[in-house]
């Protein structure tokens, strides 16, 4: 996902003092952002939250009204040090990427691309669909055991779902209730699609934090209410949580480790130091082979200098 509205590079904050007690729910606002042409709702990072376990980075897009020719269209860009995460609940649309894969993403499949050192990617129309577009974008931290590896790519048709007494539910990556998603990831981590028919109580793990965000209707944690365009966040320690629904409701549960390493993320990339984001910043702007080339029907997306660049040239 590209992210033109921020080109300000935000430091981690991953050792909060833990003033608040435990079973304490935090709401915050989603900020509106556009990506390619479409509206998106920015659940994660913010000021007071960078990560959740190795989460990153949240987007709600859309629902939106795409067309054969015009949908999400993000122009190839650059990525480092993190996974991508591509859950469409509505629509299509079609990755390419400079490993070489073009794969069209539909409703209910979910795409995973590991950046590693470096990895270019576009979001297209898929020349045959429209309709409504609407998904969740996530990004995940590499940690420095992987981070530094090869990029790849994989495209889940069917991630594996489960049922609940009250919900029935679909794991995007980690392992939830002894139902496992095939792809990767480089930390203790859970990504679920959660659809709530009736209030329930979840069984989470006590070393994991957690971050719930509502795609439709609402739902209420320790009597406060998270509806569409807020991000809840629970502390570790709970092996469970009441969620309360007054009707049908879908979330996207993120949960994981505390993520211990201290990040730096800048534009699409996550490092530790401004002189690798700057190495990252000089590649792409270069064009040099980096992050790879590929065929696309859109523009490679620029990118001006990080900010603390154009200060030391003055
Ligand atoms: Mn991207």
């Amino acid at each position: 996902m590209d992210d033109q509205a921020s080109n300000s590079d935000t430091q981690s904050n991953v050792s909060s003092p833990d003033l608040e007690p435990a079973q304490h729910f935090e709401v915050s606002e989603s900020r509106e952002a556009t990506v390619g042409s479409i509206g998106v709702r920015r659940a994660l990072p913010h000021r007071a939250r960078r990560t959740v376990g190795a989460w990153c980075f949240a987007d709600h897009m859309g629902p939106a009204d795409v067309s054969e020719e015009s949908g999400l269209d993000i122009g190839p860009h650059p990525h480092m040090g993190l996974q991508t995460v591509t859950w469409l609940i509505e629509g299509e649309a079609l990755h390419r990427d400079s490993l070489g894969t073009e794969q069209v993403i539909a409703s209910g499949q979910l795409n995973l691309m590991t950046a590693g050192s470096g990895v270019s990617h576009s979001e297209e129309s898929t020349g045959h669909y429209r309709g409504t577009l609407q998904g969740v974008q996530l990004w995940i931290a590499q940690p420095e055991a992987t981070r530094h590896h090869g990029a790849d790519f994989a495209h889940l048709a069917e991630p594996p779902r489960g049922d609940l007494d009250g919900a029935g539910f679909t794991v995007l990556i980690g392992e939830f209730e002894n139902v496992g998603s095939p792809v990767r990831h480089d930390s203790a981590l859970l990504g679920l699609d959660l659809e709530v028919r009736e209030s329930l109580s979840l069984p989470l793990r006590p070393d994991f934090e957690y971050a719930l965000v509502v795609l439709d209707g609402a739902l209420s944690i320790d009597g406060q209410q998270l509806s569409i365009g807020k991000l809840g966040y629970l502390r570790p320690g709970r092996d469970e949580v009441s969620i309360d629904v007054t009707g049908p409701t879908r979330t996207i549960l993120l949960g994981g480790e505390p993520f211990e390493e201290p990040i730096l993320m800048w534009w699409n990339f996550v490092g530790r130091t401004r002189a690798e984001i700057d190495e990252a910043y000089e590649s792409w702007h270069l064009g040099d082979s980096r992050f790879g080339t590929f065929k696309s029907s859109l523009p490679r997306i620029p990118v001006e200098a990080p900010a603390w660049r154009q200060r030391e040239k003055r």
